[in-house]
């Protein structure tokens, strides 16, 4: 445990679980409630509507999302934008169109690079490591 600048505000705090300083992680539970309350009447809903319908920034709610705090039922309720089309997307950075393109680029360097092998596992050694 050291001390650490707060992502929000800038503030310095002593590092814990949440990567938010005191003030910001209690400001983040309400906002949290209140984008549970949405997505409760509303269903699923973008990363934009609930910015729209709450006022909580995008950020947040990105932020939120890959910590796994806006699942219910194990099922993610918040699409964002993918990476590349900007598609609405549930998991991952790409939508599964560019995903399988992106794989499939990345196994075109592959082939023509022997030594790529090796940060192959690199990567799915990262991937896994979560
Ligand atoms: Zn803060
Ligand atoms: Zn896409």
């Amino acid at each position: 445990m050291g001390v650490k600048n707060c992502p929000e505000c800038g503030k310095l705090f002593m590092e814990n679980p949440s990567g938010l300083c005191p003030a910001c992680y209690k400001q983040e539970e309400i906002y949290e409630h209140k984008i549970g309350e949405y997505l409760r009447e509303f269903g699923k809903s973008s990363v934009e509507e609930i910015h729209k319908a709450t006022g909580v920034k995008e950020k947040v709610i990105l932020r939120m999302l890959k910590s796994g705090r806006l699942f219910a039922e194990g099922q993610n309720l918040v699409n964002y934008p993918c990476d590349m089309c900007g598609a609405p997307i549930y998991e991952g950075r790409l939508c599964s169109k560019c995903g399988s393109d992106f794989t499939k680029q990345v196994k075109e360097v592959w082939k023509t690079d022997e030594r790529s092998v090796d940060s192959q596992r690199g990567v799915r050694m990262y991937t896994k490591d979560k």
